[in-house]
């Protein structure tokens, strides 16, 4: 089964062949699985995607989300998607069998993640948001709310959201305005207006549960005052059951210039001063509680940008395989000459093999950082955990804006491929763009994640996480070498893997000067520096696994370098050794023309340049 959203040779690669994922089960917490049974779920999981969840990607962006008296409508053809995909089961692959999960490692969720997403990406946010909401329930909750709130979503009967942003709280959530009055027995009157909340309101489940920032009256201003809380939609009676309405009002829903069939909504609580809602874990831990699930909402945007990147990839060298125009190189001068398809055409080739770089690179590093989570929370050695604990930490950051930036670049570039044709609604490729920009707006632009990773990220854990991560990719490049085929290109990563290391010292030494607005101003510069020299890390790690298994492949059919015409059959009829030779191509076309650009960005950085600073406001433009 051949689908364009997700090169599932690739997926294969990275569960088997790079990270040995069947090894986990060394860990009591994945013993009972297998690689058959992580087949057949993936096999599931495709089928559902290409055969249900994407004929609703087109469906979603033309009738968009409705909003008629008050109520949101999504539209129709995601009621049966959804339908399958809760009996499915889909919302708790990857949690614990107690919770009512089928516990398989987070790797597989993010395996069948990617193809959900791909498929249709404002779609899965409903089942997403509402998983995110029913695991924080699952970590602070009592148990009382557990019974009440999250068996019910987790098993998709009932949705949920994430409630932070207010008409003058964005960025900084520690502005928020909304308020909780005691009420007694635990209960809260809120009030307050939310804004831009995803899956705020619609029709696909019976009650919405609302995860709402708010500040308990009289508790101090910034974000220590704030405190989190459980809104329903619709009370609950006491068998559990739906009961009034709790006078959460939806005011309005956006018009988007992508993800259109996730209703974005204008929610106001308590209009009529009757919207009761209940602690969630400790008064003034709002944002603590909150962060759980923000970051598996960064992780889940990271998988955003490469799921859309993946499916735009997948298209144009479908399209450029197809579209006929212009002759080959060799004929140029020749007006008879018979038209090739325009894969034939090298600055074809040399946009699809940086989409091919980039793609690749983004399911390497989203994936090694799944795999990360899953040793942090099967092994039971604590110097293990933290340390694969710590990666985690460290390149969250890196998965939310670069998945993003690079998701949308790819995207953008397959319309580019596409010439005009990229430019019409006629084919995909233009919503996969429009759905992909938001994803370096939410959870956090991607200006303040730079800041996160620079400011709170490298420094954390005393500067060990970031140490072992330099560590890690020394490694890799120790075990190679000897690798004559790859060998400028490990030297490439060599030296970027320095001077990643000497930035990280640079900028503490500016903090140790007082410098801070060197980093500050540079934490974006860095941000880029630092995921070119991880995506070229992975790419390369697993160029050299490619690289051996490719030589083997010839070695046994007795091809030789020299052998064009050998090679060429090979790579036409060896599905296995045409794999490996992109494998190896992507890899050392990012080191030639992507990893230099590490050296560039450090260069800058350290001219600690403050034009940024230095122009006064009025200076940017006479308006
Ligand atoms: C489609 C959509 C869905 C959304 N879903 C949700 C949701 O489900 N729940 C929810 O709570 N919110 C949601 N949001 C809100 C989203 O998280 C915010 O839009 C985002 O956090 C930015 O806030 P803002 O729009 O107010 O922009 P602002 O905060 O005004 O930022 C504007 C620009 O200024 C920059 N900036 C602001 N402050 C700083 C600073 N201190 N340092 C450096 N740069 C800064 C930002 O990086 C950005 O580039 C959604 C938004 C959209 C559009």
């Amino acid at each position: 089964m051949a689908n364009l959203l997700v090169d599932m040779r690739d997926q294969q690669f990275n569960l088997y062949e790079m990270l040995d994922i069947e090894g986990l089960s060394k860990y009591p917490k994945y013993a009972e699985y297998s690689k058959d049974l992580y087949d057949a779920v993936i096999n599931e999981a495709e089928k559902l995607a290409v055969n249900v969840i994407e004929p609703t990607n087109e469906i979603g962006d033309k009738e968009e989300c409705q909003f008629v008296d008050g109520k949101v409508t999504v539209p129709k053809a995601f009621h049966e998607a959804y339908k399958k995909y809760v009996e499915g089961g889909w919302i708790t692959i990857s949690d614990d069998p107690e919770v009512g999960g089928q516990g398989f490692p987070a790797i597989i969720g993010i395996s069948s993640g990617e193809l959900f997403s791909a498929a249709n990406f404002a779609f899965n946010m409903y089942p997403g948001l509402c998983h995110g909401a029913a695991k924080l329930i699952e970590i602070y909750g009592t148990e009382e709310q557990k019974r009440t709130y999250m068996d019910k979503m987790y098993a998709g009967q009932w949705g949920g959201t994430m409630c932070l942003t207010e008409p003058g709280a964005g960025t900084d959530v520690g502005a928020i305005r909304t308020i909780a009055k005691p009420i007694g027995d635990g209960k809260f009157k809120i009030s307050g207006t939310k804004i831009f909340i995803s899956a705020g309101d619609h029709d696909l489940t019976e009650n919405i549960v609302h995860p709402v920032l708010a500040r308990i009256e009289g508790a101090p201003v910034g974000t220590k005052g704030i405190s989190i809380f459980l809104v329903p939609k619709y009370r609950v009676k006491d068998d559990g059951s739906v009961g009034d309405f709790n006078d959460v009002n939806t005011g309005n829903i956006e018009h988007k210039m992508g993800i259109k069939g996730n209703s974005t909504c204008t929610l106001n609580f308590g209009d009529k001063d009757d919207c009761v809602g209940e602690l969630l874990g400790e008064e003034g831990k709002g944002m603590r509680v909150m962060f759980n699930m923000m970051n598996e909402a960064r992780l889940g945007v990271g998988v955003q940008g490469l799921a859309h990147s993946s499916a735009a990839y997948l298209h144009a060298v479908n399209y450029a395989s197809e579209r006929l125009q212009g002759a080959d190189l060799a004929n140029f001068r020749n007006p008879e000459a018979p038209k090739v398809p325009i894969i034939n055409h090298p600055d074809v080739r040399r946009m699809l093999l940086w989409m091919k770089a980039h793609v690749e690179g983004l399911r390497a590093l989203i994936y090694w950082i799944a795999y990360c989570v899953d040793i942090s929370e099967g092994t039971e050695d604590e110097a293990e955990k933290e340390k694969y604990h710590g990666f985690v930490e460290l390149l969250t950051p890196i998965c939310k804006s670069w998945g993003s930036d690079m998701g949308f670049r790819v995207c953008e570039t397959a319309v580019q491929v596409y010439g005009g044709y990229g430019y019409t609604s006629e084919y995909p490729v233009d919503q996969y763009m429009r759905d992909c920009k938001i994803a370096s707006i939410y959870e956090g632009t991607n200006g303040i994640q730079a800041l996160d990773l620079v400011a709170r990220k490298l420094g954390q854990n005393k500067g060990a996480n970031f140490i072992n991560f330099i560590t890690e990719i020394t490694k890799t490049i120790e075990g190679n070498k000897g690798n004559g085929a790859l060998k400028d290109a490990f030297a490439e990563l060599d030296s970027a893997k320095n001077t990643l290391a000497e930035m990280g010292g640079f900028f503490a030494q500016c903090g140790k000067e007082g410098k801070f607005l060197v980093p500050v101003g540079n934490a974006m510069p860095f941000l880029e520096l630092m995921s070119n020299v991880t995506l070229g890390w992975l790419l390369l790690w697993q160029a050299s696994i490619a690289n051996e298994k490719l030589e083997a492949i010839k070695k046994d059919k007795g091809i030789t370098d020299d052998d064009w015409a050998g090679l060429v059959e090979l790579y036409k009829d060896n599905k296995d050794a045409s794999y490996y030779q992109g494998k190896v191509a992507a890899a050392k076309y990012f080191s030639a023309y992507v990893l230099p650009h590490v050296e560039a960005n450090a260069k800058a950085i350290k001219k600690e340049d403050m034009s940024i600073m230095e122009i006064s406001e009025s200076a940017f433009a006479q308006i």
